[in-house]
C-alpha cells in the first residue's frame, strides 16, 4: 500500500512561506495514501491560480488545465476512463467565478469527482483582487473602498445544485482535512470540499488566527449530515463560529452509472474497429 511519501515529487513548491496551500497539499497526499490507491490510478486536474501548481507536487497523473475549466476537463477524463479516481482542484476565483457554470452542472449531474477548492477569498495569483467569495466590504486591490457585492456561499450553492457530498475544511488543520478528503474520495458521486485557505501575502483579514478563533468541528457536536434543512443552517453560519466537517451527504446514482455506452468497459478500453484514426492521431500527437 502506498505511503504519503509515495505521492511526493522532486519539485519544490513555489508558494509563499506560510501559505495555506501547504496544509492542503499535505492533507491530499495523506488522503491518497489512506484511500489505498496507487499513483497510476489517480488523475488530478487543476485550473489557473496559486493552487494550479499542485499537479507538479503530487506524484499521480496530472492535467494543469485552463482558467475555470477544471471541471469540464475532469468530466471528460471520467467519461473516457471511469476506472480512474479523478480529483479536481481549483481556487475560489477559478472555480466559483470563471468556472461557476461548470460547477453547478457537474453537481447536478453527480459525476464521481472529488472537487477540492482552495478558498482564500481573493484572486491571489494576480496579486489580490476581489473574488466571488470575498465578503461584502472587503478592501482589495480591485475594490480599494470595499466590495459592494455580497459573497457567493459555495455550500448553500452546492446544497441547491445537487452535490451529493458537501464539506468544508481548514488548511490549518491538515489531519482533519485529510480525513475529509479521504471520505470524499470514497464517496460515490460529486463531492465538494471548500477549504478555508489563508493567503498570507494578500489576505490580511482571513488569516490563520482568524480561522483558528472561529472554526469548530461539526462532528464534535454530534451533527449528522443527512438533513438538507439542517445543513443549510450550518452552511450559512459565518460569524464568531464557522463550521468545518461534512455538512451534507446522500447516496444516489452517478452520471457515469446512467451513461449506457460505458457500462461494460471504459471508453479508452473499447476497441476501435473499422475506423482509421491515423490522421486524427497525427494531428494531435
Ligand atoms: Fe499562497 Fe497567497 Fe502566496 Fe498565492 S499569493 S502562494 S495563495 S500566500
Amino acid at each position: 500500500m502506498a505511503e504519503p511519501a509515495d505521492f511526493r515529487t522532486p519539485v519544490k513548491p513555489v508558494w509563499c512561506p506560510g501559505c495555506g496551500n501547504f496544509g492542503i497539499l499535505s492533507a491530499l497526499r495523506g488522503a491518497l495514501a489512506d484511500s489505498g490507491v496507487e499513483p497510476h490510478q489517480v488523475m488530478i486536474v487543476s485550473g489557473i491560480g496559486c493552487h494550479g501548481a499542485v499537479v507538479q507536487y503530487v506524484h499521480v497523473n496530472g492535467f494543469h488545465s485552463i482558467h475555470g475549466r477544471t471541471l469540464p476537463v475532469a468530466t471528460g477524463i471520467r467519461l473516457a476512463n471511469h476506472e480512474l479516481k479523478v480529483i479536481a482542484v481549483s481556487g475560489d476565483g477559478d472555480g466559483y467565478g470563471i468556472g461557476m457554470g461548470h460547477f453547478i452542472h457537474a453537481m447536478r449531474r453527480n459525476l464521481d469527482i472529488t472537487y477540492i477548492v482552495h478558498d482564500n477569498k481573493l484572486y491571489s495569483l494576480t496579486t489580490g483582487q476581489t473574488s466571488p467569495t470575498s465578503d461584502k466590504g472587503s478592501a482589495t486591490k480591485s475594490t480599494p473602498f470595499g466590495s459592494i457585492e455580497i459573497a457567493v456561499n459555495p455550500l448553500t450553492l452546492a446544497l441547491s445544485s445537487g452535490a451529493s457530498f458537501i464539506a468544508r475544511g481548514f488548511a490549518g488543520d491538515p489531519p482533519h482535512l485529510r480525513k475529509l478528503i479521504t471520505e470524499a474520495i470514497a464517496h460515490k458521486g460529486f463531492s465538494l470540499i471548500d477549504v478555508l485557505q489563508p493567503c498570507v501575502t494578500f489576505n490580511k483579514v482571513n488569516t490563520n488566527d482568524f480561522y483558528k478563533e472561529r472554526v469548530y468541528k461539526l462532528e464534535d457536536e454530534g451533527y449528522e449530515p443527512v438533513d438538507k434543512a439542517a445543513a443549510y443552517e450550518r452552511a450559512v453560519e459565518w460569524n464568531s463560529r464557522v463550521p468545518i466537517g461534512v455538512i451534507y451527504k446522500e447516496d444516489r446514482a452517478t452520471y457515469e452509472d446512467e451513461v449506457v455506452t460505458i457500462q461494460d468497459m471504459p471508453l479508452v478500453k473499447r476497441p476501435v474497429e473499422g475506423v482509421d484514426i491515423t490522421r486524427t492521431m497525427e494531428q494531435f500527437m
